[in-house]
């Protein structure tokens, strides 16, 4: 995944864990601060965020879905953690059955609807059948 695409998925992840945690007006400090230290002062930031904070609210299906609130909150913080690590948007099922990045690589469309997925579709319901 390009670095772009990875930052756009991290401040993605971020508004989400902002809005499971209730607390808006703490991510918008962070998101406009981050923008000020690139000595950006133009007026495409608010707007930038706007249009995130409208992905974001596409989210509320892959939310609603989810049951435990902490689980969710646990998830983020992995995910934000495998952007860090190199291994975001890979299945770790498959990196662990010792396939390739490339082949282990979750289609964009499940990251855009569940960003923090670890696992592909196919994993998921193996692991789903297993429980
Ligand atoms: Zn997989």
């Amino acid at each position: 995944m390009k670095r772009q695409e990875l930052d756009e998925y991290r401040v993605l992840l971020e508004i989400l864990r902002a809005r499971l945690r209730g607390d808006m007006s703490q991510l918008t400090s962070d998101a406009l601060g981050s923008d000020r230290e690139e000595g950006s002062t133009e007026s495409k930031s608010p707007t930038h965020m706007a249009e995130l904070g409208s992905e974001a609210f596409e989210q509320d299906f892959a939310l609603s879905l989810v049951e435990n609130e902490q689980g969710t909150l646990d998830e983020i913080a992995e995910a934000l953690e495998r952007i860090k690590l190199g291994t975001y948007g890979l299945c770790q099922m498959c990196l662990e059955s010792g396939k390739s990045a490339t082949q282990a690589a979750i289609p964009k469309a499940r990251m855009r609807v569940i960003p923090f997925a670890r696992n592909c579709i196919e994993c998921e319901r193996k692991r789903e059948r297993r429980n």
